[in-house]
């Protein structure tokens, strides 16, 4: 089918996709390697699982015919030749630098086990290859350093949680498992017993990361594969305090002070592959069935935002994840959302069926 349509959005949402290259496994395999997409003005992406379909230069107008072809338009479409630093300029950098003007943001990374959501959201060691996160505290940190001064102090406080089964657990004191979330006037939306660390440079939270992610490790090697099983989130809270003139230019006596408050959620999501529910039983079963769900409550709540049609029920409720996020999605909230896919034949169920979730989500 064809899912053209024009921005329903708002400017506030935005939601991209990001092809990642083959790999080596991809490139090595038996057959050879094809891929299964094109990308047009780095907006469209057609896809399609008869590869001869998209080099036909009516490629888009067969959509509609036997050939399983489906082209869509996004706010960015990003081949695997963009790099670290076009995806976190063009992306992510407006709801970074909201969260510094006491918005509340989240970028959220989707897609299938394998597809760079991590890459994306994390990066590598090398300066080039730093993902989101890294690019995000260095860009906080650089605007402290410019904006700080007698009249002007800044705390910045980071926390990271996973949640699995619907369980969430604080990654930075692995001992805090089973976490209630609860909202109040002051606070809003938080998890209650989460640490809060106070950081003071990007150092400081890739440490933080860095514990984050043994602990995940130490999970993974006593029940497999947790991590690609499970949302990983990231929250950084950006306060701010201001001292006002005591005498302001126009006169005007004006004591006092203000004070802003962003946050801004960086997640990394549970693999979106549709998991065979046939042949799984017990608790894989159950987890199966609650990522499946919780995934989909994210879409539901995405596109109930997004709904042109205007207000209407907000399902906030129906996961852990989206409870979490709930004071971050929508009205004021920068929110991004990032979905990515593999080049390869194989993955193409999964690749159409991301690409349809991330088009719900316009
Ligand atoms: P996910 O977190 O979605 O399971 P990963 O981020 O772990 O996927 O990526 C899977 C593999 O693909 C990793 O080896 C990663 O380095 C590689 N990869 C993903 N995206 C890219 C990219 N854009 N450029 C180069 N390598 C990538
Ligand atoms: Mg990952």
């Amino acid at each position: 089918g064809d899912y053209e349509n024009s921005d329903s959005a708002g400017n506030n949402f935005k939601v991209v996709v990001r092809v990642r290259p083959p790999l080596p496994r991809e490139l090595n395999g038996d057959k050879r390697f094809q891929n299964i997409f094109r990308i047009a003005e780095d907006k469209r992406i057609t896809v399609s699982e008869n590869l001869s379909a998209l080099d036909d230069p009516r490629a888009e107008d067969l959509s509609s015919g036997n050939f399983s072809t489906y082209t869509f338009t996004f706010d960015h479409v990003y081949s695997e030749d963009s790099n670290q630093a076009d995806v976190y300029n063009n992306t992510a950098r407006d709801a970074v630098l909201s969260s510094l003007q006491g918005y509340n943001a989240s970028i959220i990374a989707y897609g299938q086990t394998g597809t760079g959501k991590t890459y994306t959201m994390e990066g590598e060691q090398a300066p080039k290859l730093r993902g989101i996160i890294p690019r995000a505290t260095e860009e906080i940190f650089d605007f402290i350093e410019n904006a700080v001064s007698e009249r002007k102090k800044f705390l910045v406080r980071a926390s990271y949680l996973q949640i699995y089964n619907e369980v969430i657990s604080d990654l930075l004191k692995p001992e805090r498992t089973s976490l209630q979330i609860r909202e109040d006037k002051r606070r809003g939306v938080f998890v209650e017993g989460l640490s809060e660390w106070v950081v003071r440079s990007p150092k400081e939270v890739s440490g933080l990361m860095q514990r984050g992610a043994m602990t995940r490790a130490t999970a993974n090697t006593k029940m497999n594969e947790i991590s690609s099983r499970s949302h990983a989130v990231f929250i950084i809270i950006a306060e701010q305090l201001e001292y006002l003139d005591e005498d302001s230019s126009n006169g005007e006596d004006r004591r006092g002070q203000t004070f802003k408050v962003g946050k801004l959620n960086l997640v990394d999501l549970a693999g979106s592959e549709r998991v065979r529910l046939t042949g799984a039983t017990g608790r894989r079963l159950e987890e199966s069935k609650k990522i499946n769900q919780s995934l989909s409550a994210l879409g539901n709540v995405i596109a109930a935002l997004t709904d042109s049609k205007g207000r209407q029920h907000i399902p906030y409720r129906d996961s852990k994840l989206t409870r979490i996020l709930e004071d971050s999605l929508g009205g004021n909230c920068r929110t991004t959302m990032m979905a990515m896919i593999s080049p390869a034949l194989e993955s193409f169920p999964e690749s159409l069926s991301t690409l349809k979730f991330a088009n719900r989500a316009k």
